[in-house]
């Protein structure tokens, strides 16, 4: 299901960024040092009862040059496009300034559901403070306090009530969804055009009923698949559409919405550090990963040329070591028939459900292999294996104590387990976990 999208807005210093990382919460990430994914943060996910959403910290995203006013001017207005409801943060230890102000009456234009909240209101005494806030006209201002975590949960109530009404952009399960992310000028516009330029049936383009992308629908051997694409999207003129973080927010948003997100690289100027930051962002959203290594044709080649692209590759991209790569051509089509096949068996890897027996039959082969690691006496017990989740597969292994789980036993088993089952073009989850 495609999941709503919150927008906290506000003058500087109200506190977004850490009522954004309170109601992200610490999310355990398999890789901690990937450039550009933990530090920075401006789009991840949070969840509140039995609501998922995604939430958009838009202080985070810097617009040039641009004068004070105009910068959070143009914050709004993201907000407005992106998202569908806005949290308008406020603080309530200054409270009503003109910046405010000039912030709700961009956000009066909008006709998206917006809830006020007053942040900073750190005790009980402080609440007089929030009636103020009523003058803005956005109804109830709720108080909260990002620094002591008080009021989230009634105002998280409240943006909860409001994606009843969101409509979502959703296509049957069984439709394989997929992007194109990759700094400008890698291609993927080209991409998109040789891969709809053979010989498709293109259902429909539907441009608009998502709000950042072009979908195109279209059928290949009998499977329909949808391309997301944001590098198709026509530049709107505004100011804020050429910053950096933005296109990058539309980059996360277009692979929240995917199965399987194709990384496309230059083969002619080879990796940036860009294309890593890129990569990082698609490793952890958990889809399917495949390495596209374009414009092939204008590399000069001799017959290491290729294993040397792989070696430089797989050392830039650690994380992506399951990721296959497929070198190829938008502008003489060479190999691009070969894309299909590839994103069709790493959307089929990303969802497979392996049987629990065979499963914990790897487990203990592997066991027996490479004894458990111990640490001040005490061994790693390993007494079963179960898959909990699919997309990406996740498995739980539950053990006598999972301080025990040294992170390199826990990257042996994963080997052991993609040896066994097929799971190319897609990152695996293991989790230990205590057994009660
Ligand atoms: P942003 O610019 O809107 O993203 O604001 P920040 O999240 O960076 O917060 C600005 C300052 O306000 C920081 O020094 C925070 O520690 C502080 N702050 C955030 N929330 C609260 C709160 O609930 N109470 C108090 N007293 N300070 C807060
Ligand atoms: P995007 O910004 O990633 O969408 O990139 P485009 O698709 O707009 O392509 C950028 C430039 O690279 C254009 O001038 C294309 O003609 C060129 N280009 C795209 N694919 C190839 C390719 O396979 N080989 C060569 N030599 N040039 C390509």
């Amino acid at each position: 299901m495609a999941k709503p999208i919150v927008a906290i807005v506000g003058r500087p210093n109200v506190g977004k960024s850490t009522i954004f990382n309170r109601i992200v919460g610490e999310r355990v990430s398999i890789v901690e040092d990937i450039p550009g994914v933990t530090r920075d943060r401006i789009y991840s996910s949070g969840e509140w009862l039995n609501y998922q959403f995604n939430i958009i910290d838009t202080g985070g995203i810097d617009i040039g040059d641009e004068p004070f006013l105009a910068q959070i001017r143009q914050q709004a207005e993201i907000a407005i496009e992106e998202a569908d409801v806005i949290i308008f943060l406020t603080n309530g230890r200054e409270g009503v300034t003109a910046a405010d102000e000039e912030v709700a009456k961009i956000l009066y234009r909008s006709n998206k559901p917006i809830v006020l909240a007053v942040n900073k209101v750190d005790n009980p005494e402080m609440r007089a403070n929030i009636y103020d806030f009523y003058s803005l006209g956005f109804g109830e201002p709720y108080p909260i306090s990002g620094s002591h975590g008080l009021g989230l949960g009634d105002l998280l109530d409240e943006v909860a009530k409001h994606f009843k009404n969101i409509g979502t952009d959703d296509y049957d399960d069984s439709t394989i969804k997929f992007s194109l992310i990759g700094r400008p000028n890698v291609g993927k516009s080209s991409l998109v055009n040789a891969i709809l330029g053979e010989d498709r049936v293109i259902v429909s383009d539907i441009a608009g009923t998502t709000r950042d992308a072009i979908d195109t629908v279209y059928k290949y051997e009998g499977q329909e698949f949808v391309i997301i694409d944001t590098a198709g999207m026509r530049k709107k003129g505004k100011v804020y559409e050429t910053t950096e973080k933005y296109s990058v927010l539309r980059a996360l948003k277009a692979i929240d919405r995917s199965d399987v997100i194709l990384v496309v690289i230059d083969g002619e100027e080879g990796i940036i550090e860009q294309d890593k930051h890129i990569a990082g962002y698609a490793h952890e959203a958990g889809k399917a990963v495949i390495i596209v290594v374009n414009k092939w044709d204008a590399v000069e080649k001799d017959e290491r040329t290729m294993k040397k692209f792989e070696e430089n590759i797989r050392d830039h991209f650690k994380f992506l070591d399951y990721a296959p790569i497929v070198y190829l051509s938008a502008k003489t089509k060479k190999r691009i028939h070969t894309l299909m096949p590839n994103i069709i068996r790493a959307s089929e890897n990303h969802s497979r459900r392996v049987q629990t027996n065979v499963l914990n039959d790897v487990v203990m082969d592997a066991v027996a292999m490479n004894p458990t690691p111990t640490h001040k006496g005490k061994r790693l017990k390993i007494f079963y294996t179960a898959q909990v989740a699919v997309n990406p597969p996740t498995f739980v292994v539950f053990v006598n104590d999972p301080e025990l789980m040294h992170f390199s036993y826990e990257r042996f088993l994963e080997n052991r387990i993609r040896a066994a089952f097929e799971f190319e073009g897609t990152p695996i989850k293991i989790f230990a976990r205590e057994r009660k």
